[in-house]
């Protein structure tokens, strides 16, 4: 058989006699740099394998570790590692605050494509990128999640739904918009706490014998609060500075225009057992600092 024998041909220098094994040459220093990489983050990871002080090329005897100042021209120099290239490199003060801010932007826009990826939304966004490179990606994102939405409320899909809204609030705390995002984790919450599942559906029509039989709400099977969102709820709260009230007269507003005739818990008797675990969760949280 082809296969074994090219296999075999694969693993045979593994079984040269010992004697025959060439010694290895040292490893030489990795120089290959991305090729897109702009020039100046290229010229800083060669100062960085020369030890060369990137301001006035003044010859460090060792490997620059870590921040400190040139001996010759007296100017600041930090060690970073770049973002996509992951290669050491030796930047001077004044570079930093551009890149910190271009490193963001590139840990945003990974951030996104992962959350598009988890939605199965991938070549979509990479194709709805294309289309419109004016749009902001956010606002690309936003569109198909939308979209993504209503395609699975109309198919009784309501625990989908649910991740997508999760999604769309990830992506408002991602650009800061703390009180909507709150808003929307706190949907999430709602339909969470009505117990929202997905109903097998073998075409876009739904059997109405089917809905009665097997409800996509069903708050004693499914009913839960997930800790994760939970967490995140807490984390917005602290960004905007909110107390119970603020949350609760959130809650109940949202709650009240997202609540369809097929959701059997009422925004009143939801936000009690939110606000219970939000509690619970605040006095176990405070117990364990103390502890430390
Ligand atoms: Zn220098």
């Amino acid at each position: 058989m082809r296969f074994i024998k090219t296999l075999r041909g694969l693993f045979a220098p593994l079984f040269k006699d010992k004697s025959q094994i060439v010694e290895q040459p040292e490893r030489q220093p990795k120089k290959t740099i991305e090729p897109k990489l702009a020039e100046e983050y290229k010229r800083a990871i060669l100062c960085y394998e020369d030890k060369i002080c990137p301001s006035c090329s003044h010859q460090f005897e060792k490997t620059v570790t870590r921040k400190r100042s040139c001996p010759t021209c007296k100017e600041t120099i930090m060690v970073r590692t770049h973002y996509e290239a992951k290669q050491k490199m030796l930047l001077m003060e004044a570079q930093i605050e551009a890149y910190v801010k271009e490193s963001g932007k590139y840990y945003a826009e990974r951030h996104l494509e992962r959350l598009m990826t988890n939605e199965g939304l991938t070549k979509a966004f990479e194709k709805g990128k294309k289309e419109r490179p004016t749009y902001s990606p956010y606002d690309i994102a936003w569109g198909l999640l939308n979209q993504a939405g209503i395609d699975y409320a109309t198919k009784m899909q309501w625990g989908l739904f649910r991740n997508t809204r999760l999604t769309m609030a990830e992506i408002l705390n991602a650009e800061g918009k703390w009180k909507q995002g709150l808003t929307m984790l706190l949907e999430v919450c709602y339909y969470d706490l009505n117990g929202a599942s997905n109903v097998a559906t073998f075409n876009s029509a739904v059997d109405k014998e089917l809905l009665r039989k097997y409800p996509p709400f069903r708050p004693k099977d499914h009913g839960f609060l997930a800790p994760g969102v939970l967490s995140m709820v807490e984390r917005n709260m602290e960004q905007l500075e909110y107390g119970y009230e603020q949350v609760k007269n959130l809650f109940l507003e949202n709650s009240a225009q997202v609540r369809n005739s097929l959701m059997p818990i009422a925004p009143e008797k939801a936000w009690n057992q939110l606000e219970k675990e939000l509690s619970e969760r605040d006095s176990a949280n405070k117990q364990s600092s103390n502890k430390v």
